[in-house]
């Protein structure tokens, strides 16, 4: 029967192929999109199951198989993204022709809303953890040797602990290892691991038992979700983050970003809010990027300072912001990202609208 509902507007289904040689078989997946990247693919293979899913917008086509034979640990991704098309290379154990790639799992070929696909979650093991703060840490996971899964900047994934007995299930926001260069351990090779910079609340229910995990305890990682786009930054001129204590953490990764790969960009100024000079986090670090960067300033702003701070004092506010967003020209291209506690990120959002920035030049992290 005809119904008065839209047109739901998907992108069209992506299709999957396979071929081998005597020692690999490649598993190539046609999403007929241009924008893809080694971010629009998470796969994991874990005894005998094979699952690979691709992100395409709001969408997610998933392959899901039984493979017929064995195979090694480690595969290798490749991204064709002119054609839009992946290249899965698994190596096989024994060098047999297979008849087939396997048999069909569940959900095996559907492609839907990213929404109605569901969290799905591997055990990651805990590498390291490094105070930052009196009560923040850095958290460093290493995602099973069979998985591939890289979080864009901006987006979070959801942590998973089994707490007397209950699942417990929080979010939170993949940061790179450091802001500068030489703090990189260049040890730990690249895409391994995923790192977290986590405030623990004494009395929360998740942190404090995340706080006790030990080196080689497992944590459940979930695939990625978020609605920040990274393309926001293509052609920008001016860019503002404002951040207050953990909601800094999306501003990592778009920090990194916008330095290395947005040329057009000017300037990049980050206001961070905290109580005490004690809880600005990475404090060093970002005094050494704005001062190798004449392209990135950065402005502390204490709500609880002690009383030699000679700094910026108080809460977000018209006065703060109006001095603070000033574009570096008239009608420069800018892009404003905001994170905090709810209600600093509500204010603040309201109080951009107020100064006449556009719906299009905001974007509030939010739940
Ligand atoms: P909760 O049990 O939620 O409690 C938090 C605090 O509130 C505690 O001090 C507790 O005592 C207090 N509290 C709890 N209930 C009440 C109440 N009813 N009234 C008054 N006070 C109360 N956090 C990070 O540290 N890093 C991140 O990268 C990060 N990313 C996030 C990304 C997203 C998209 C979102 C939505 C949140 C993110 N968070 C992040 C926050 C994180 O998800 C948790 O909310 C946070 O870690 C607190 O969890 P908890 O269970 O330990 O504390
Ligand atoms: P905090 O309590 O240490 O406060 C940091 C600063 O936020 C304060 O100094 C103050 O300037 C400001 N602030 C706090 N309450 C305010 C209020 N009522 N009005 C105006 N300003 C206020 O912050 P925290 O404990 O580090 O909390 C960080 C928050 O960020 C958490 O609620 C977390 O859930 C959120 N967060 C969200 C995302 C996301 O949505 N993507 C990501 C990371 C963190």
């Amino acid at each position: 029967p005809a119904t008065d509902a839209p047109a739901m507007e998907s992108p069209s289904s992506p299709s999957y192929d396979w071929f081998q040689t005597d020692s690999s078989v490649t598993i190539v997946i046609y999403t007929k999109q241009k924008d893809i990247s080694l971010e629009s693919i998470i796969i994991d293979h874990q005894d005998g199951s094979f699952r690979a899913e691709t992100i395409m917008k709001d969408y997610s086509y998933l392959i899901h198989i039984g493979l017929s034979h064995e195979v090694q640990e480690d595969f290798s991704v490749r991204v064709v993204e002119n054609v839009g098309k992946i290249e899965i290379i698994l190596k096989k154990r024994e060098n047999t022709s297979w008849k087939s790639l396997g048999h069909p799992l569940e959900m095996h070929l559907s492609f839907i809303p990213r929404k109605d696909r569901g969290l799905y979650y591997r055990k990651c093991q805990l590498v390291s953890k490094a105070v930052v703060t009196p009560d923040t840490r850095l958290f460093c996971v290493a995602l099973p040797p069979c998985t591939h899964l890289q979080v864009q900047a901006g987006h979070h994934v959801y942590l998973k602990l089994t707490i007397a007995g209950t699942e417990i299930v929080k979010p939170y926001t993949p940061v790179s290892d450091s802001l500068v260069s030489e703090f990189k351990e260049p040890v730990l090779p690249n895409n391994k691991y995923i790192y977290f910079l986590i405030k623990i609340y004494p009395s929360g229910l998740f942190t404090p038992e995340l706080d006790r995990l030990e080196i080689g305890d497992f944590v459940s990682v979930s695939s990625p979700e978020g609605s920040f786009k990274i393309s926001k930054l293509q052609e920008l001129e001016d860019l503002f983050l404002l951040a207050a204590g953990t909601g800094f953490t999306p501003m990592v990764k778009i920090l990194n970003y916008a330095l290395t790969n947005v040329p057009s960009l000017r300037k990049i100024k980050l206001m961070f809010f905290n109580k005490t000079e004690d809880d600005i986090i990475w404090r060093r670090q970002l005094e050494k990027l704005a001062f190798d960067n004449e392209r990135f300033d950065v402005e502390f702003v204490l709500s609880a300072p002690a009383l030699e701070w000679n700094g910026k004092r108080g809460h977000i506010s018209p006065a703060l912001l109006s001095e603070f967003l000033k574009r570096s020209l008239e009608n420069s291209k800018v892009l404003l990202c905001i994170c905090g506690p709810v209600p600093f990120t509500e204010l603040g959002t309201g109080l951009l609208y107020d100064l006449n920035f556009s719906t299009d030049e905001i974007h509030s992290f939010t739940a």
